[in-house]
């Protein structure tokens, strides 16, 4: 798809970095899937994905964590 941003780039499946943060909480989920902007680095997360990542860092929340990095293939 046509980036956003920049309104120039394409752009290209690649992965990111997602961070969640909620009262004091940090959990980092890394490749994360993404479609990435080949011009400016803009990185777009499917919507229902990002649902998912929000409801598994509740969870992960609601264990107690304070700060963890998981793999999106461990938490999806
Ligand atoms: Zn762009």
């Amino acid at each position: 798809m046509k980036c956003l941003i920049c309104k120039h780039g394409e752009t290209q499946l690649g992965d990111t970095t997602v961070t969640l943060e909620k009262n004091g909480s940090i959990i980092v989920i890394k490749h994360v899937p993404a479609h990435v902007c080949d011009n400016c680095g803009e990185k777009y997360v499917d919507s229902e994905i990002s649902a998912e990542l929000l409801k598994k860092g509740q969870e992960i929340i609601n264990n107690g964590v304070e700060v963890d990095i998981r793999e999106f293939q461990s938490v999806a």
